[in-house]
């Protein structure tokens, strides 16, 4: 699918199936970053010039695509961050630090990504806050009664990603963020594996906070999301202080800060970085989520059916309804797999994928993993098991 969109593909000869680390970028996105720098570079919501205006007016309309895009209530909903850690950071330190007291209880999984656990630990280092961790089934996935029969009277919060980055399992944000809106707990879903690939409704899921990152999805790097609740944003504290964010600040002390959500982005923010995400954006809701969403489990599928046909593979998601498939071959380190399948130019990941919390369930120190997206194609996924069938000893080939 629209593979032809895509310079990296023509470009180098590379089957690229990295896709959760980061996606690879259409030309229609990497040109409305260059736009930017060819024929309207200027700061945003400081000139008063031509270029100047259209650069503020791309800039904060993107707002709008980013509701219209994840469905939320009001484009005052949306700030700008450098991605999803980043998101996640400015929500427990900007939010959650003072709304949250020592022994108030935070719901997480042990499948969570480093950015979603390690901000959470600082926290609790800080205030007191308690972290439980809802324990995963036998297929590593959050089940909504594991998810109830986690929840206490001091269950503030519960912060999960919508599709994990190893397991890439789904979890139904709708029921839980349903509960938590009727017990008086905030739901925050991490995005980063979601939005790219999966329609995403922010007011019929009840979620209060989401964040997601650009380079995810189709989008250039050092840009994300943070979506907030109007009436929670409102109460939120910025992180950073300086320029732009600010309507006056006096010699005597004190300060007035811009409305939300500008006031959250301090500093000169990544303009041609928004305005590539705008058009990744753009691109996406063309193409429709829905129909990626259907292309990526049909090449799931496949990828599990020729996988399992490798005797020496063992794969750990056989039935997660996503893109992401985790494996190992018996025997072998997954750094050395992947070293191998690089002499065929197949990018994977290997290693722990900044999940080093699972190993406790998955019993693995780490694995292999093959993350799809739209512009990869059965053919691809043919030739990696091709290149797992053909060797029979990786050790003997990775010579480094
Ligand atoms: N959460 C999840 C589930 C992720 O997969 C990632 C990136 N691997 C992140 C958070 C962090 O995203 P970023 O590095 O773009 O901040």
């Amino acid at each position: 699918m629209r593979r032809e969109d895509f310079p990296m593909l023509s470009n180098k000869n590379i089957i690229y199936f990295d896709n959760a680390a980061t996606t690879l970028k259409p030309r229609c996105v990497i040109d409305a970053m260059n736009d930017y720098y060819n024929y309207y570079t200027a700061n945003i919501h400081r000139g008063l010039y031509e270029s100047s205006i259209l650069a503020d007016y791309l800039y904060d309309s993107t707002r709008f695509v980013v509701r219209d895009f994840i469905h939320c209530s009001s484009a005052k909903e949306v700030v700008f961050t450098s991605g999803t850690t980043h998101s996640i950071n400015l929500m427990v330190f900007g939010f959650m630090k003072n709304y949250l007291e020592a022994g108030d209880e935070v719901l997480l999984s042990k499948a969570e990504h480093a950015s979603n656990i390690l901000p959470w630990i600082r926290l609790a280092e800080e205030i007191g806050i308690v972290i439980r961790f809802i324990p995963l089934d036998e297929n590593y996935a959050v089940t909504y009664e594991n998810f109830l029969s986690s929840i206490t009277p001091k269950t503030k919060v519960v912060s999960l990603a919508h599709v994990t980055n190893v397991i890439g399992d789904v979890r139904n944000i709708c029921v839980i963020g349903n509960y938590c809106r009727n017990h008086n707990i905030l739901f925050h879903v991490d995005g980063a594996q979601s939005v790219p690939h999966l329609s995403i409704d922010f007011i019929h899921d009840n979620i209060d906070f989401l964040s997601f990152s650009g380079h995810k999805m189709c989008g250039p790097t050092g840009v994300g999301v943070l979506v907030v609740r109007e009436n929670l944003l409102k109460k939120m504290a910025p992180v950073f202080y300086g320029g732009g964010m600010n309507e006056s600040f006096y010699s005597e002390g004190g300060y007035q800060l811009k409305d939300i959500p500008v006031r959250f982005e301090a500093g000169t923010p990544p303009i041609a970085e928004v305005l590539g995400l705008r058009s990744a954006i753009l691109y996406l809701m063309k193409i429709g989520l829905d129909n990626i969403h259907i292309y990526e489990i049909y090449l799931k599928r496949y990828l599990v059916e020729k996988l399992s046909e490798v005797p020496s593979v063992t794969i750990y998601n056989k039935d997660s309804n996503s893109g992401i498939l985790a494996f190992n071959v018996e025997g072998v380190s997954s750094m050395d797999v992947s070293k191998y399948l690089n002499m065929y130019h197949i990018c994977v990941r290997s290693g722990s994928h900044c999940s080093k919390m699972l190993k406790e369930d998955l019993n693995v120190l780490s694995t292999v993993r093959v993350s799809l997206y739209f512009y990869n194609t059965t053919e691809e996924i043919d030739a990696l098991v091709l290149a797992l069938k053909k060797c029979q000893n990786i050790f003997k080939i990775v010579e480094y």
